[in-house]
């Protein structure tokens, strides 16, 4: 499989690194480990492997993750055995255990009673699949608002921390009122395509209120002075005359 032999960037990020979820991932078979670590990293998460169980626990101790993802059939320690020496520590007692298995029965046993894993995955699985899985997981251990890891735009010159509302422009932070940065965030998502101000309306306000679609033409003039060199001849939000307005993310190039 190709994607063992590509290692993104980020592969070696910790916690710290903008607050991202560290996922422990614990499975012999390379192609594997490499899939789930992809996955997760796509998704947000930070992510380290450990080929076998021994591996595991010591990077339970030392690097402390928010979630292990733990392959029943390992060599040396067999999973089971990782599991429940997790279980019996204090410092991880409580510490989220995604069982990775061949075996839907086995795991059902697994996760339901003696060993405490908070649930399963069945190989082969699907990277929706996993997410969901994962995501679940994380919300009913860390609470609703850990559930999502922290999301960043980057793109040539701007950069937006979607979490925090903060934008950063041409290296300055840029302070902008929520619905402006909804609207940048609307933007941002969907880049170079036209949109009519209805629909800016639906996408951003919503279509239960009860708004002029004028206000659509007077918040963009808002975000422009904020976001554009010169707001009388924008190169980010463009006019598409007759039609609406699209965000030419060409313009970021610094
Ligand atoms: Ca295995």
């Amino acid at each position: 499989m190709a994607l063992a032999q590509t290692k993104p960037p980020s592969s070696n990020s910790r916690p710290g690194d903008s607050g991202r979820k560290l996922i422990l991932v614990v499975e012999d078979e390379a192609d594997i480990r490499e899939l789930l670590r992809f996955n997760l990293e796509q998704e947000g998460f930070a992510v380290i492997g450990a080929e076998d169980g021994e591996q595991a626990l010591e990077a339970v101790q030392s690097q402390r993750p928010a979630l292990v993802i733990l392959d029943l059939m390992l060599p040396g320690i067999p999973g089971l055995e990782v599991c429940r020496r997790i279980r019996s520590q204090a410092a991880t007692e409580h510490l989220p255990i995604v069982i990775l298995t061949a075996k839907a029965a086995e795991a059902d046993r697994i996760v339901g009673l003696e060993m405490g894993a908070d649930d399963y995955l069945t190989k082969p699985f699907s990277p929706r699949e996993l997410i969901a899985r994962i995501r679940a997981v994380m919300r009913r251990s860390y609470g609703p608002e850990t559930e999502r890891p922290s999301e960043i735009y980057q793109k040539g010159r701007l950069r937006i921390d979607f979490d925090n509302y903060e934008v950063v422009l041409d290296g300055r932070k840029i302070d902008l009122s929520l619905r402006e940065f909804e609207l940048l965030r609307f933007f941002v998502r969907s880049p170079n395509r036209v949109f009519d101000r209805l629909q800016i309306l639906d996408l951003v306000w919503g279509q239960d209120t009860h708004v002029e679609p004028r206000t659509v033409d007077v918040h963009i003039r808002r975000l422009r002075k904020r976001i554009e060199r010169d707001d009388a001849h924008p190169e980010l939000i463009l006019t598409v005359r007759g039609v609406g307005y699209k965000f030419n993310d060409r313009a970021l190039a610094p």
